[in-house]
């Protein structure tokens, strides 16, 4: 506690926080004349006219429950874009202290350190994307405020070792970010279940994959009582807007939605790479943990333009350094999967 306390940017201990409305009152029978909203209602048939739960509390409660873990040690923002930008401004000190990130993996992270001013200190995965534990306890200093790491590891596909993020959680003197967007894919592979052994550590996932919620914008952070406070404090005070509670709230009664979506995925998945390696143009698909493979094709750039022309559109990562030659394909429908495959073989048999 006095330890993460230190970790902070000193200003943010002191600000005080805007106070909302609805922060005096809780309870949904008053007469509301607090907030300048429209008491006759929305322009929409549903009523989106009173502002929404500034913490979200029911949609907390559900999560609390499927995840196991108690509410006051989770945070919710629009996107986990949104909590890894407010990990940064609470903790770093723009042009002086840093973020430690292992390559390749998820561009946001890089991106919002920019935009916050963070110095980017890159250590790269080894020859199987796996963490160089070493190289990256070399590269901590006492500026460096966050370390990322993201597993299942986007692009590549694979989860880190746990061993590995446990020795880097337990000689971190800072905030470590495990990024588990996939872990749906691997439940088995998360580190949730230590939360309360590293105080330091956030947990990030979201609704946008395996739950199938992109569109409504919902990253969730676990972490610390503390640290979950300090990300209360900054963020915007209604991040989450009532359209995106309410269809939250209603994914988070299917779970079994989402486990058939997981299903479904190993199975096509499974199929998948077997296809794949069948094919002369495929090189490497390499192991993955996700939705997503990342595969080596021969003469990538061309294969990749081809695919678009085609009106099949994967993820050109033949330019990332440690990726070359490599597409990241996300795994689709069975129809999806068939199409790939058809314009994969065509441009097997057709002139190059
Ligand atoms: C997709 C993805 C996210 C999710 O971002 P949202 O803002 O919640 O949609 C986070 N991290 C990684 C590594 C991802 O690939």
């Amino acid at each position: 506690m006095q330890e993460l306390e230190k970790l902070l940017r000193p200003h943010i201990l002191q600000l005080k926080p805007y106070t909302s409305a609805r922060d005096e009152y809780e309870g949904n029978e008053a007469v509301f004349l607090d907030a300048n909203e429209n008491p006759f209602g929305s322009a929409t048939k549903a009523a989106f006219n009173r502002y929404p739960d500034p913490y979200q509390k029911n949609v907390k409660q559900k999560i609390a429950t499927i995840k196991n873990v108690p509410k006051e040690q989770i945070f919710l923002g629009n996107g986990s874009d949104e909590a890894i930008d407010l990990l940064f401004r609470a903790f770093c000190k723009p042009e002086q202290e840093q973020a430690i990130i292992t390559p390749p993996t998820y561009g946001m992270y890089e991106v919002s350190a920019a935009l916050n001013q963070v110095n980017i200190v890159k250590v790269p995965l080894d020859e199987n994307y796996q963490l160089n534990v070493a190289g990256i306890q070399a590269a901590m200093s006492e500026k460096t405020k966050l370390l990322f790491l993201c597993s299942p590891n986007n692009p590549t596909g694979n989860a880190l070792k746990r061993e590995d993020m446990i020795t880097l959680l337990k000689s971190f003197n800072g905030i470590t970010i495990i990024d588990e967007a996939y872990i749906d894919y691997c439940p088995e592979k998360s580190l949730l279940p230590l939360l309360a052994e590293f105080p330091g550590m956030v947990v990030i996932q979201t609704l946008s994959k395996a739950w199938g919620m992109a569109a409504i914008r919902l990253g969730m952070a676990f972490a610390h009582p503390f640290i979950i406070r300090i990300l209360n404090k900054i963020k915007p005070p209604y991040n989450i807007s009532g359209a995106t509670q309410e269809l939250a709230w209603e994914a988070l009664q299917n779970e079994d939605k989402k486990n058939a979506a997981v299903a479904a995925t190993w199975q096509e998945r499974t199929k998948l790479i077997a296809a794949l390696q069948q094919l002369d143009v495929v090189e490497k698909v390499f192991p993955s943990d996700s939705n997503f493979l990342l595969v080596q094709v021969k003469k990538a750039q061309e294969v990749f333009e081809y695919l678009l022309q085609e009106k099949v559109i994967v993820r050109n990562r033949a330019s990332v350094p440690e990726c070359a030659g490599c597409l990241r394909i996300t795994v689709g429908t069975p129809e999806e999967n068939r199409i790939l495959l058809e314009k994969l073989k065509k441009w097997e048999s057709g002139p190059k």
